[in-house]
């Protein structure tokens, strides 16, 4: 475990020159204030995370001051977008006493290419502010939106984060990105490496290796914009569910749910929830005896391509026995309000909202924090049923009701379920984390992984990424101290410590 030691002297020196070079507007060092930087996840009233100022960038080039000034006197910064990563640490630091450089006053919308179906933004343009721009230009394109609405695009995407329109695997929607570099260069990637190219957010590759995946869950560099692909407005959108009660019949839905996502009959990313999230409507159901399942996914497209789908649909999860099937059918056009219609069938269109935080905040009341676990596995009907079991299990020796919201990719599954609790309850929150740790060594010991994790579990996930005695993590701390000789940047982000920090 590294225990990171930050030079207080070093930082006051630095957030006095930050606040020479951007003015005392865009430093905040009220302690009061700085409170809301903390994880509203971990024990309420903890300082063990908190950061020791927040700086407001609103240029590129201000970003480039403030990672220029934390090189010179070697303080730690810590990147939020917007800050409301919730479940994996909202914007707290992974080392208390960094500077957090929050970047939502850099918002605009940059672009939005109406003939190519992109848009570049900026990392404080939040979900809701994208699409209220979409809908501006009249609409003719959807974004896809996590369940919430009030986090970034750009931070959302950079921890792979995920949608549920056709568009839903973040990560790889981003076409082209614009990145500070810890020493404070300026770089574009892909082929916006040249000046002028046409190509920039339209050609995923570079020439040469591709490096945007480094930025990504990383920290070697501060990203200012990224490309943005969309979705064209589809005629009709069928928002469809599947009910079943039994865990079992997880398997025929899995396998069967693979074959139409792999043919493009189902061409979004599906949900599979069990307690909350899929199908909500009212109470989450906690009851943890309960084997009660709902699955939602979409179908899109011209009238008679949905409707000829849905035959199929029906003709094949329709045949499994003991599931309900049914779908409701939208015109591309209908935008559908919060008094209309169901989460599902908003966020499945890109409509962003805050609906399903009312829902994760039955548990414990308003201040109910939860805890994500998040393996991932192949989409074979007995290997999910395997990790279900297991998680469940796991759950039921820990005396936590199993609450699931499981993601589906064409060949693979996030198979996330989540713990409650309230942060006011020290020794509960205390507990819940750790609880994570034998989930996590007994889920790897079975060759699953993690998709992301919190920043209070990152080295800890980081360790069972272990092949050839971690090769993978010895090869990013060479890149990281080659880009990061100071290591300012993110430090311990994903288990990644900067040559200063390291204690191995
Ligand atoms: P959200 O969009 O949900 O508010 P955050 O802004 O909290 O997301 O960002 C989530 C995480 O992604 C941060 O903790 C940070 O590690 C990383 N991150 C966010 N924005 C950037 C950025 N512009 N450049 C590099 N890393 C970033």
């Amino acid at each position: 475990m590294v225990t990171p030691v930050v030079d207080a002297a070093a930082v006051a020196r630095a957030i006095e020159a930050m606040t020479a070079a951007l003015g005392g507007d865009a430093i905040q060092t009220d302690r009061a204030a700085l409170d809301e930087f903390r994880d509203p996840f971990w024990v309420r009233g903890a300082d063990d995370h908190d950061v020791a100022a927040a700086v407001m960038p609103k240029s590129v080039e201000e970003v480039q001051t403030v990672v220029r000034i934390a090189n010179e006197h070697g303080v730690p910064l810590w990147t939020v977008s917007t800050g409301r990563n919730y479940g994996y640490g909202g914007a707290a630091p992974r080392v208390a006493g960094s500077i957090l450089v929050n970047l939502s006053a850099m918002n605009k919308v940059l672009e939005i290419n109406e003939d190519l179906g992109y848009a570049v933004v900026e990392p404080g343009v939040r979900w809701f502010d994208l699409c209220d721009a979409l809908e501006e230009q009249g609409g003719k394109w959807w974004s896809s939106i996590p369940d919430l609405g009030w986090g970034s695009v750009v931070g959302n995407s950079l921890e792979y984060g995920r949608g549920h329109t056709r568009y839903g695997s973040h990560g790889s929607n981003i076409c082209g990105m614009e990145v500070v570099l810890p020493n404070g260069e300026l770089m574009r990637t892909g082929m916006g490496a040249m000046n002028g190219n046409k190509a920039w957010h339209v050609y995923p590759f570079s020439y040469g290796p591709s490096v945007d995946g480094l930025f990504m869950q990383s920290g070697m560099g501060i990203v200012t914009r990224i490309g943005w692909r969309l979705m064209p407005r589809p005629e009709k959108y069928a928002s469809c569910w599947l009910h079943f009660d039994g865990d079992e019949i997880i398997v025929p839905v899995i396998d069967t749910m693979r074959e139409l996502m792999l043919d493009e009959t189902i061409n979004n990313y599906p949900f599979l929830g069990r307690g909350v999230a899929a199908n909500a409507e009212g109470q989450p159901d906690l009851d943890p005896t309960s084997q009660k399942w709902a699955l939602r996914f979409a179908l899109y497209g011209y009238e008679e391509i949905v409707t000829a789908k849905w035959r199929i649909v029906e003709r094949k999860l329709g045949a499994i026995p003991g599931v309900q099937l049914g779908m409701k059918l939208y015109d591309g056009t209908d935008r559908v309000g919060p008094d209309q219609g169901i989460h599902d069938d908003r966020v499945q269109a890109g409509i962003p909202g805050m609906e399903l935080l009312d829902l994760y905040k039955v548990p414990f009341g308003p201040d109910t924090g939860h805890l994500d676990f998040s393996p991932v596995g192949p989409l074979v009907g007995t290997e999910v049923l395997a990790m279900v079991r297991r998680v469940r299990g796991l759950y039921e020796q820990f005396g936590e009701p199993y609450a699931a919201g499981l993601m589906l990719l064409p060949t693979s599954i996030i198979v996330v379920s989540v713990m409650f609790f309230d942060p006011k309850d020290e020794a509960k929150t205390r507990a819940i984390y750790d609880n994570y740790d034998p989930m996590l060594k007994a889920l790897a010991g079975e060759g699953y992984g993690l998709y992301r994790t919190n920043i209070y579990k990152m080295d800890a996930v980081a360790d069972t990424f272990d092949f050839n005695d971690h090769a993978m993590r010895r090869f990013l701390e060479t890149l990281k101290d080659a880009v990061d000789p100071n290591g300012i940047l993110q430090a311990g982000k994903q288990g990644i410590w900067p040559k200063g920090m390291r204690d191995r």
